[in-house]
């Protein structure tokens, strides 16, 4: 465990609350303490209130901030001896304490107080620090958890059972702490929890924190638990229809699409092949504090029905009865793990998916040294249940609202480095969608950094490079739902009677031939699409209005027209939609360069200003009109329509 502590670096915080909020981003920088949003800090000051008079505040680390990046605004304020006093009740409903927590705020703007305020405020410390630490969560996980955090640390640390986090928990530490606490107290184990570490300054606090830490480090280390036995024992066999065949059975359990990403790495494969998996992985997390954000089920099975089944069965054995739900979370799954695959982590965005296997990847660690340092040993299933039904939690989703139209869906667009491609990848990206970006121009895979874009180098007249693309796809995000058609060239100006074969063949190759295979192997997957497949294909005004020297082009757009016309008639029954936008003079495009855009000026005799806006409407049409168009196809307001054919044209009298 490394001491992040800087002199220098500390230099530049001044005050208390502000080496509050650099020692926070120190726990917040180590992953194997605190993970998205886990852990909380806080200070205690003594300030004056608008009459002048002394003023005792707890500044709390406030939900929806990580402790990484926290900022001095991410700690909320809260009256102290009001929350000492709350402590001393009998009891406390969740809303009550929410209630409470808020009307005695001292900073209106100031963000929700974590859930464990008031235990903070009982511990007679200036600092106090909170984490989930790997280390002491595999110790404290085994049948006899609290014997070895016992023989470990002495009279160090005061020792709490486990309750779930709340009024309850908070009530049952300020009890216990005065009870066990020493002369040599220094910190506070939750079993089944995490750890608090406290002190008069923040670098005490923070020292205390690494050196309880590294201590549970060493002793996993001399009791031969912290090395994994990782080695998967077969290689990985992954089949991407059967990957969107399950994304596509949670989805349906979920009552949404789902994004599923499958990791099949070395130590997910290892810990999916462990001959008693099923002991350790069916048992709860390691920290109720992870369960509360991944609601996560691991599963066991062969095929989708089986996993939904078995899933289903296991939460019917375990929801709990006396407390129903009044809103009932998704009750699909959010992890599974399988011995072929490894492990699939699902979400709502490609964003929840990556901090679910994030979570999991800790937890396979943690679970792994409990398991070899005598058995791991987790919350009984029906506290997690409580835990995820917490009105804290349902408070919370309630105000996340609506998501965005396409969340969890999945989109492929061609053609999508630059130009109208790119603009569809902007369009779908806006609206939630995680997307595939496919483009011979190897800059796709550097468009963007993000989770829910996956850009790869394809060049669409190889069929196996198009199979490698859609094989990435489903492991990146775990099916398809939309694709759009987008790539095409646009060979420089020629008569048929100087037009010759190998340009003709390159033109019907790219524009024509590959979206014969791009179909053809997205079909599969566009039939498993939880909302049904969408298909967009970009056309061209040339298809009912081609023009003189452009032969290839005219024609292989005209073939592709009658391609999606057909796929309308034969997929129509798969529930998969195919619409065609055409769009004509969209200049801020990678076929237009200046030395065509020239050309084709001159051919109507324009200058290339008036070329751009020579429709009825006098309007210049971009990339951006017509991405967006392709989107709203994809969505609602296209329902019900399949094979329409959509000028986005500005009105061109040859058309009309
Ligand atoms: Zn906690």
């Amino acid at each position: 465990m490394q001491n992040l502590w800087d002199d220098n670096e500390a230099a530049q915080y001044r005050s208390d609350l502000e080496l509050r909020v650099y020692t926070s981003r120190l726990l917040g920088r180590d992953k194997t303490l605190v993970l998205h949003g886990g852990g909380n800090t806080s200070v205690k000051l003594a300030q004056k209130n608008v009459f002048g008079e002394d003023e005792n505040v707890l500044y709390i680390k406030g939900s929806g901030w990580d402790l990484e990046t926290i900022e001095a605004a991410g700690f909320a304020p809260v009256q102290l001896e009001y929350l000492q006093r709350l402590a001393q009740l009998e009891a406390l409903s969740d809303t009550q304490m929410v209630n409470q927590l808020a009307t005695h705020m001292l900073k209106a703007t100031a963000p929700a107080p974590s859930v464990e305020t008031i235990l903070h405020a009982c511990l007679p410390y200036k600092f106090v620090d909170h984490t989930h630490a790997d280390a002491v969560l595999a110790i404290t996980d085994t049948a006899d958890g609290e014997r070895r955090i016992r023989d470990l640390y002495g009279d160090a640390v005061v020792i709490i059972p486990y309750v779930m986090p709340g009024f309850d928990l908070a009530r049952l530490c300020a009890r216990e702490y005065p009870r066990q606490a020493g002369a040599n107290t220094i910190g506070m184990v939750l079993l089944n929890h995490g750890i608090f570490s406290f002190g008069d300054t923040a670098k005490l606090s923070y020292e205390r924190m690494i050196d309880l830490v590294g201590r549970a480090e060493d002793y996993l280390k001399r009791e031969r638990a912290w090395d994994s036995p990782a080695r998967a024992a077969a290689p990985a066999r992954i089949d991407i229809l059967d990957q969107a065949r399950l994304r596509s059975g949670i989805s349906a359990a979920a009552g949404a699409p789902m994004i599923m990403t499958t990791h099949a790495d070395t130590d997910s494969l290892a810990f999916a092949q462990r001959e008693d998996l099923r002991t350790v992985s069916q048992q709860g997390p390691v920290t109720p504090d992870h369960i509360i954000r991944t609601k996560r089920v691991p599963m066991l099975g062969s095929d989708v029905s089986g996993y939904v089944r078995e899933y289903k069965t296991y939460f019917d054995e375990h929801a709990p009865r006396a407390k129903e739900p009044k809103a009932m979370l998704d009750p699909a799954p959010r992890m599974v793990l399988d011995p072929g695959f490894g492990l699939a982590a699902v979400g709502r965005s490609a964003k929840d998916a990556a901090i679910v296997a994030e979570l999991y990847q800790h937890n396979m660690q943690v679970m792994q040294r409990a398991q070899a340092l005598g058995g791991y040993c987790a919350l009984p299933a029906r506290e997690l249940f409580e835990v995820e039904y917490w009105d804290l939690e349902q408070a919370k989703l309630k105000k996340s609202g609506s998501p965005p139209v396409f969340s969890g869906e999945i989109a492929l667009v061609t053609g999508a480095a630059s130009g109208i491609g790119k603009a569809c990848v902007d369009a779908l990206l806006a609206r939630g969608a995680a997307v595939i970006g496919l483009d011979i121009n190897p800059a796709v895979e550097t468009i963007y950094q993000r989770k829910d874009f996956l850009g790869l180098r394809c060049d669409l007249t190889d069929e196996h490079a198009i199979e490698s693309a859609l094989e990435h796809a489903v492991i990146a995000f775990g099916g398809l739902d939309m694709l759009i058609l987008n790539a095409g060239i646009f060979a420089a100006t020629r008569k048929i009677s100087e037009l010759g074969s190998s340009e003709w063949r390159k033109v019907m190759a790219i524009n024509l031939d590959a979206n014969l295979f791009l179909l053809r192997a997205c079909h599969p997957l566009l039939k498993l699409a939880p909302r049904s497949g969408r298909v967009v294909v970009i056309g061209s005004k040339n298809v009912p209005a081609p023009g003189p020297g452009a032969a290839a082009y005219s024609a292989s757009k005209a073939a592709l027209n009658q391609l999606a016309r057909v796929a309308a008639l034969e997929w129509g029954a798969d529930g998969i939609r195919i619409n065609s936008l055409h769009p004509n003079a969209v200049f801020d495009t990678g076929i237009w360069t200046e030395e065509v855009l020239a050309q084709r000026a001159q051919h109507y005799g324009l200058s290339v200003a008036e070329y751009k806006t020579n429709n009825v409407l006098k309007t210049e049409v971009r990339s951006r009109d017509v991405a967006e168009l392709a989107a709203e196809m994809c969505g609602p307001l296209f329902a019900k329509t399949t094979a329409a054919q959509v000028p986005v044209d500005g009105g061109n009298d040859r058309v009309i």
